[in-house]
């Protein structure tokens, strides 16, 4: 415990920290002033962190190269995305030569590959789905026969609906979500708020639980997955946030900068 400006503040003694990337380090296209120097800072400190991203669509090499562009200097090894949990999960329960059909980007496509399974629309055991913008109809019936006939529904995240400029897009929870009603099988769901990601970041990172921070701006997602894994839950008001949602376990505190964590 410390304290600072005469408020009793639980903060632990921060050895990593785990955190989210679109509304704490960047919105959209901009980046936040403030993440980026307190990253920074964390780098030259020698503080460990990780970033964890529901999104499917980039590989970790993409994601380093989005951060570098703001100014965050970063090895594609500090991130963890949900393609590649889904593709280490997958590593741990079937063996390699695996036919699975992948719904979603290159990147989970890669990712799956990479991990030794056989990509195949031909009789496959394992579906994965992530977000893919090139989605059609014989996709979701090659998914849906192959779950009929018995084979495993994962998802790589259960996010319904993405932020966009305008507005939002269909996430690739939403159409999991299609599949696993018209078939009624249960998926198996990674990502935020689930606890695998943070699970992964917290191995890489090899600080001890009470001593890691988890910092995201939405509650539903980043704070859920942070309070699941035991980590000191951090939420930042540079996103999307709500302070607090109905039914939902709240943030251990709430700031407004990054540059208010003690380390
Ligand atoms: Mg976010």
């Amino acid at each position: 415990m410390v304290e600072r400006n005469g408020n009793l503040l639980g903060w632990p003694a921060v050895k990593g920290i785990i955190s989210d990337l679109d509304g704490v380090v960047y919105r959209g296209e901009a980046g936040i002033r403030d993440a980026i120097q307190a990253f920074n800072n964390w780098e030259r400190t020698g503080i460990p962190y990780a970033f964890v991203t529901n999104n499917s669509t980039r590989s970790p090499e993409d994601v380093a190269e989005k951060l570098r562009f703001f100014g965050v200097t970063v090895t594609p090894g500090r991130i963890v995305t949900s393609s590649l949990v889904a593709a280490q999960m997958m590593k741990e329960r079937w063996p390699p030569r695996t036919p699975v059909f992948v719904i979603g980007a290159p990147a989970l496509n890669n990712a799956i590959a990479a991990a030794g399974f056989e990509i195949t629309d031909r009789s496959p055991e394992v579906i994965v789905m992530g977000l893919d913008r090139n989605i059609s109809h014989r996709k979701l019936c090659v998914a849906v026969d192959a779950l009929l006939a018995g084979a495993t529904l994962i998802g790589t995240n259960p996010d319904l609906l993405l932020p966009t400029a305008n507005g939002f897009e269909l996430g690739a929870g939403a159409m999991l979500t299609a599949v696993s009603a018209a078939t009624r099988v249960r998926p198996i769901v990674l990502g935020k708020p689930e606890p695998h990601m943070i699970e992964t970041a917290l191995q890489r990172l090899g600080t001890p639980r009470e001593s890691t921070l988890m910092i995201g701006d939405q509650v539903a997602t980043d704070i859920q997955a942070g309070k699941r894994t035991g980590l000191y839950s951090v939420l930042v008001t540079t996103g999307v946030a709500e302070r607090e949602e109905p039914g939902l376990s709240p943030p251990d505190i709430v700031i407004d900068s990054l540059t208010e964590i003690p380390t």
